[in-house]
């Protein structure tokens, strides 16, 4: 039998060995995910998705935190919270006790979601925001900084836009989708067609208000009588677009309808197109719809244009989830080998379906844009699952905003789900510093320029 004070010492020193190993472990750990954060942070982003507007855009509104409340994200789980949404006037003549007096309750039961949370970095990054919560005493001096930025938010938005890191971003306007002219200092066009998609079933007839896409064409000396004058019209803007160095074609028809096309003869669609609209079954709207997307699609091929489609869990706080499930798109995929498609959101809450077509298809792109916004855990979780089955190469990144503080907060949040994926994906041994690094500079940039084929669309270095 040993003495009592050998036992000792083995445990002294098992224990000192253990306190190593423990702090080596998770000195590493922090080490590594510093390492690929820090990497990110020098990367110059190309952010494939953005609605980003100019104050004006919304009207003549002086802009306090509970504005950038109301057109942020966020604003759905106030409203889910049993909140509700104030007009824009309406937040202008209230006073700052009161609007939190209205919402306050409601936003506080916030503060466990991503929406919260992602919106709340765009302020410790750039406003110097130190606090995790918003609360009745900290928006007052926030909501006057707001203030002081947006009376010139040319300013503001060019400091922030290069604080935050972003080098480009594409503008969807769905707000105005006929507005070619944009400020290429930090913004790529895209081509937003859900109009032309869901108004080709909408023919006005004699005696009807005219509905955008058929305005437009009469503003710019377009007759439509027939289906091949819409196509040709169609044709018109896609010139336009690209005339305007148009980087892609994007829809979020989910949002209206489901995402299941059908191949419709044209035939069938001609002759739907001139049946008065007003007595098209909702099955014909349907049809004409479809066959106006596969052709869409066709000429997105001829133009080399990638098409960004909406898919999964729809913003708002009411609308029909399974419209956007991923699967529905299947069929397009097999007909159209020679289209890029660039499927949006992870597909949440069908991620695992979604990562399924990247890999399947050589010309399915998966693009994270927003997911990490709708649930930061289920974004560290898919993608995690989409690095074990998808070639690196099929990733973008982009933050879906409507402002530049939720854009930036958005981007803080990216690089923290990618740079928790990848490191815990190092300590697993299942990669390496170096490619990690990789990854990181393709989905942030290398991908978008290589794809969207930025070098030649602006004649200059990427
Ligand atoms: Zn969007």
């Amino acid at each position: 039998m040993k003495p009592a004070y050998s036992n000792f010492f083995v445990l002294t020193i098992l224990l000192c060995l253990s306190c190593v190993l423990f702090y080596q472990c998770t000195h590493d750990q922090r080490t590594t995910y510093q390492n690929i954060k820090d990497f990110a942070d020098e990367v110059k982003v190309i952010n494939t998705h953005e609605h980003q507007h100019w104050p004006e855009e919304y009207g003549d509104h002086t802009f306090c935190l509970y504005h950038l409340f109301h057109e942020s994200y966020l604003m759905s789980d106030i409203v889910s919270a049993g909140g509700y949404r104030l007009d824009l006037d309406a937040l202008d003549t209230l006073s700052l006790d009161a609007l939190w007096d209205s919402l306050g309750e409601a936003l506080n039961y916030t503060r466990n979601t991503s929406y919260y949370s992602h919106f709340i970095k765009g302020f410790q990054k750039l406003y110097d925001f130190n606090e995790l919560y918003f609360t009745k005493t900290n928006i007052p001096f926030l909501s006057s900084e707001i203030e002081k930025n947006y009376s010139d938010y040319r300013t503001w938005f060019d400091a922030s836009f290069h604080k935050a890191g972003f080098e480009l971003m594409f503008l969807d306007q769905y707000w105005n989708p006929f507005n070619t002219e944009i400020d290429e200092r930090y913004y790529a066009l895209v081509f937003h067609i859900n109009p032309l998609v869901m108004q080709v079933s909408n023919r006005p007839s004699a005696g009807d208000e005219f509905s955008q896409v058929y305005e437009k064409a009469l503003e710019e000396g377009f007759t439509i009588n027939e289906l091949e004058d819409y196509l040709e019209f169609c044709d018109h803007l896609f010139q336009k677009n690209l005339d305007h160095k148009a980087v892609c074609v994007k829809n979020s028809l989910a949002y209206s309808r489901s995402l299941d096309f059908e191949d419709v003869p044209y035939e069938v669609a001609r002759d739907l197109f001139n049946k008065p609209s007003a007595n098209l079954t909702g099955e014909e709207a349907k049809k004409i719809q479809d066959f106006l997307f596969h052709w869409i699609i066709q000429k997105s091929i001829e133009y080399d244009l990638p098409i960004q489609i909406h898919t999964g869990y729809l913003a708002g706080n009411g609308n029909v989830l399974d419209n956007g499930k991923p699967v529905k798109l299947n069929n397009l995929f097999l007909k159209y080998r020679d289209a890029k498609f660039v499927l949006f959101h992870g597909g949440y809450p069908w991620t695992g379906e979604y990562a399924a077509f990247g890999k399947m298809f050589p010309n399915v792109y998966l693009d994270i844009v927003w997911l990490p916004q709708i649930s930061r855990e289920e974004a560290v979780h898919a993608l995690d699952e989409m690095f074990d089955c998808v070639p690196y190469n099929k990733f973008f990144w982009g933050g879906d905003c409507a402002f530049i503080e939720e854009s930036t907060g958005s981007l803080e949040f990216g690089k923290e789900v990618v740079a928790e994926v990848l490191s815990k994906r190092i300590e697993r041994g299942l990669l390496t510093e170096d490619i990690a690094f990789d990854i990181v500079q393709r989905v942030f940039r290398g991908n978008a320029v290589e794809v969207f084929k930025l070098k030649e669309k602006f004649g200059r270095e990427f």
